[in-house]
């Protein structure tokens, strides 16, 4: 896995927890670490130790940390716990090499994890949160509800146990956060996982591997923004005005494109980094000519591409895909427009690989169609 580490200096400072509560070792920074192995009146040098095993080694239990004094490894025993998710379900294409995981949290709630392999690389989609408040119209996710944010021990380890499972010959080397949830809504957790993910004594994935997707909680843009992260941001947009975006996106009415796009353009600024912008293409919703035309204007003056994905169409909803003629149509227009866009291969239809798809087959409930 590449190494590219980011400033520690940039990170908050470690929740405030009951003095009886076991502290997760899996959500906690270097720095964090180092306090907590200090007050215990360890050296310094046994943090970067419980790193290793934590997080390199995927350890689950205090026992397997040979190199601890047993007197310590008691002591953790009484007062930290690795939080350390079960694999209840897993499903793998047979037409492309994309592997679904349902994982079970301690609470006994399930979040989704999807792996997609490439030529080059293999992109882990991980989740944020527990379900989504968010309520787009396309998305399983939204369809339930938020039942809670997720810890950070919990994000990180998504891709602990899933490379666990995988084994060495597919490395994890492109995490996405664009599984269930909205990830700048759980916003301390999550930048506390991707540091993790991204720090050489965690899971040492490269911070331009690992893109941060939001459907556009624009103050939590702008705070992204001063983090010193060189992360990637997609921005799921899904439609060029407001109406046929609030109708899609809920969210829209409260940040409205005009803002949305403002902050984009001050992330932009602030940064020097691209956006991806998402767009869901759907039959005659958000799929017209004149679409297009509209979002060559939204964003012809921001540095940015625009990634298209075709519906994935599910019984139950009022969507379709349109046809690859109205799709190629779309994305000619676009590139006329200089906006430079891709469109996503569809892959893992058979197992249901969209957000939220999964876990609610698993818990009964109609399955309908993924996000993002
Ligand atoms: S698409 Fe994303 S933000 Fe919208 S409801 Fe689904 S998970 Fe939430």
């Amino acid at each position: 896995m590449a190494i590219v580490s980011q400033p520690q200096t940039a990170a908050r400072p470690e929740p405030r927890v009951r003095q009886d509560e076991p502290r997760d070792l899996k959500g906690m920074l270097l720095s964090g670490l180092e306090q907590f192995v200090l007050d215990l009146g360890e050296p310094r040098f046994r943090a970067a130790q419980i790193a290793s095993w934590v997080f390199e080694k995927g350890a689950a239990s205090f026992e397997e940390m040979t190199n601890l004094p047993k007197l310590l490894r008691a002591r953790l025993h009484d007062i930290a716990r690795i939080t350390t998710l079960r694999v209840v379900q897993q499903s793998h294409s047979r037409h492309s090499p994309t592997s679904k995981y349902l994982l079970g949290l301690d609470d006994g709630q399930t979040v989704e994890t999807v792996l997609i392999g490439g030529v080059q690389r293999n992109t882990l989609c991980i989740s944020t949160q527990v379900g989504c408040a968010l309520a787009c119209r396309f998305c399983a996710s939204g369809l339930a509800g938020l039942s809670r944010n997720m810890t950070a021990g919990e994000i990180v380890d998504q891709v602990i146990q899933v490379q666990r499972r995988v084994g060495d010959d597919r490395t994890i080397n492109n995490v996405v956060l664009m599984g269930m949830g909205e990830p700048l809504a759980n916003y301390d957790a999550v930048l506390r996982a991707v540091r993790i993910i991204n720090a050489p004594w965690g899971l040492g994935i490269g911070a331009r591997k690992i893109t941060i997707s939001t459907s556009g909680l624009v103050p939590n843009i702008l705070r992204l923004a001063t983090e010193g992260l060189q992360v990637e941001l997609s921005v799921s947009l899904h439609a060029a005005d407001d109406d046929t975006r609030s109708f899609l996106m809920p969210i829209n009415r409260r940040y409205p494109l005009r803002s949305l796009l403002d902050a984009c353009t001050r992330y932009v600024e602030t940064t020097n980094r691209l956006i991806t912008f998402e767009y869901i293409l759907l039959k005659d919703v958000n799929d017209g000519l004149d679409d297009a035309g509209r979002l060559i204007a939204l964003l012809r003056d921001l540095l940015c591409k625009v990634n298209l994905i075709p519906y994935n169409p599910v019984d139950g909803l009022p969507f379709e895909t349109p046809d690859e003629g109205r799709q190629a149509a779309f994305l000619r227009v676009l590139q006329a427009g200089r906006i430079t866009t891709t469109i996503r291969r569809e892959r893992g239809r058979d197992i249901d690989a969209a957000c939220g798809q999964l876990r609610l087959k698993e818990s009964g409930q109609r399955s309908v169609v993924g996000g993002r």
